[in-house]
């Protein structure tokens, strides 16, 4: 008999009377493993209360006591994290990234601690341009930061805005997506060995219905998921006039010029395409090479990727691992296909594997033209479509020629080509001989370009200023009487 794990959310009242579990797909088997009860209206309702009022508190506790709180909480995942470590390794159907996810999260935890002292100090004064008038600028944190996480990488996505959000002085409410779910209550166990961080990191459970009350619940929202999502969120926050931060998906470009070096090019295009099963906003999902080395290039790829193995049943190590999302693979398929019918040519790969969950086999297609589906909409899938380009000015052009703009990568032997080619893509982050660098640090403002996201820079030190408005306080230090002051004194005004 299917065993069913069932664990309660935050709250138990149901927001759809219908709707009382939610069934979660083990993307290794296919089958339903796991249900939960999604948070209710009235409970998110109260939860978000209870968070606004825990967070006077945490805010006038200090930056010192906030860091204190977040480097126990490092301490505690690193030592009570395994139960999220299983459960995000069944959530997602692999292994070395859930245990990179939890990890990743203590590196970043450091990475804001050790930021947030200089970048939140008290802002020098500025002058006024008036000498007896002093300004002084002050912070306020949102109180209430909502954060909407994507399936991709559940934990990591889930505090990545968390973090600096909370060293600011505000309290997060997050919502992991409904399709990995199991993480949320060891998360839950951990975050309470922490009890200074009792309110303040708050998780609730469910899907669109509690995404959407979160928005209408909060002060700012930091969403990371898809366009369409996006869209909707936006328009839901320009209701309320309240800012929103929007993370959303990419087809980012690779330009391999003809004096890259081949070897090195090939081995990062194949990991940029193929990590985490292509499930990332940020894997290369075209390759413009120089004609010139343009079948030496793909012939490397394609070699490095027939030899990458499946996780799929019965081994359970391997390269690739599943499709986390079923319903992603249909997408990837039609891709494939409608590729195909157009003249395109696979080289490797280009098939679906079904073995209870969905694994997709890695792939490199030729032939591919720009406006086919696989070159112009974000696959999501270890899947790589590579076309030659004649110059600089064609291959700028073809990696321009996209909604998108969340990053892209460049290779050459020419460090001056690399810098002015850097500055015409129309993306927020270019790695130069190499790809994802964005995946590895914290540092560097970067900005979602055109369909890829809106606001501010969620990296680098600049990332915190999502989370506080600024408040001048002007100060006339003269008892002189001041020009602009007319009308109020009746003797001054001659009457
Ligand atoms: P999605 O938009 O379907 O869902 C994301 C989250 O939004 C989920 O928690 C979901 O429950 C919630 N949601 C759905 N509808 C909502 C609504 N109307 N209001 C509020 N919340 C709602 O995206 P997904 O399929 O989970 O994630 C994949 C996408 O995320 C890809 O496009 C990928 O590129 C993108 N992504 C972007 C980044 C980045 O940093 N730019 C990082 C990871 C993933």
């Amino acid at each position: 008999m299917r065993r069913l794990n069932t664990i309660r959310a935050i709250c138990l009242t149901p927001l759809l009377e219908e709707t009382l579990h939610v069934d979660a797909v083990n993307p290794r088997t296919g089958r339903v493993d796991f249900q939960f009860e999604p948070t209710g209206l009235a409970e998110l309702t109260a939860l978000a209360q209870s968070a606004r009022e825990r967070q006077v508190d945490w805010a006038s506790s200090g930056l010192n006591a906030r860091i204190q709180a977040l480097r126990d909480f490092a301490r505690a995942l690193k030592t009570r994290g395994e139960g999220v470590t299983s459960a995000l390794t069944v959530d997602t159907g692999r292994r070395a990234d859930s245990a990179a996810e939890v990890s990743g999260v203590v590196d970043a935890i450091e990475h804001w601690c050790a930021r947030a002292p200089f970048v939140l100090a008290t802002p020098h004064p500025e002058p006024t341009g008036l000498p007896f008038v002093d300004a002084q600028v002050t912070r306020a944190p949102f109180a209430l930061v909502g954060a909407i996480a994507p399936w991709n990488f559940p934990l990591l996505m889930s505090f990545i805005d968390t973090l600096p959000a909370l060293l600011c002085g505000s309290v997060v409410v997050i919502k992991p997506s409904e399709v990995t779910p199991r993480f949320v209550t060891p998360l839950r166990e951990v975050i309470a060995a922490v009890p200074a961080l009792d309110g303040v990191v708050n998780l609730v459970l469910g899907g669109a219905e509690q995404g959407r009350a979160l928005c209408g619940l909060v002060d700012t929202v930091c969403f990371t998921g898809s366009v369409a999502t996006g869209r909707e969120i936006a328009t839901a926050a320009a209701e309320r006039l309240i800012p929103v931060h929007l993370e959303l998906g990419g087809k980012d470009p690779a330009i391999v010029f003809e004096d890259a070096d081949p070897k090195r090019t090939a081995a990062a295009l194949c990991w940029g395409a193929t990590a985490n099963a292509g499930q990332s906003c940020l894997s290369i999902e075209r390759a413009y090479v120089h004609a010139s080395l343009f079948d030496e290039i793909s012939d490397r790829v394609t070699t490095a990727m027939r030899a990458m193995t499946l996780s799929a049943p019965p081994a359970v190590d391997g390269d690739v691992g599943p499709i986390i999302h079923a319903p992603q693979a249909k997408k990837i398929e039609r891709q494939i296909e409608e590729a195909r019918r157009s003249g395109a040519r696979v080289l490797c790969g280009g098939r679906m594997v079904r073995s209870g969950g969905v694994w997709c086999e890695p792939t490199v297609i030729v032939n591919v033209h720009q406006r086919m589906r696989i070159m112009q909409e974000e696959t999501f899938g270890p899947v790589l479509p590579m076309m030659p380009f004649r110059d600089e000015a064609e291959a700028i052009s073809l990696a321009n020629d996209s909604v998108f703009g969340l990053s892209g990568a460049v290779f050459s032997a020419d460090a001056k080509r690399l810098a002015r080619v850097a500055q015409r893509l129309d993306v927020g982050a270019v790695s130069a001989n190499d790809v994802c660098l964005t995946a590895f640090t914290h540092v560097g403002g970067k900005q979602a370009y055109r369909a890829s996201g809106l606001g501010g820079t969620r990296m680098g030190d600049r990332a915190f200023a999502r989370f506080f408005r600024e408040r001048v306080v002007l100060d006339n230090t003269s008892l002189a009487r001041q020009p602009w002051w007319f009308g109020h004194d009746s003797e001054d005004a001659g009457a």
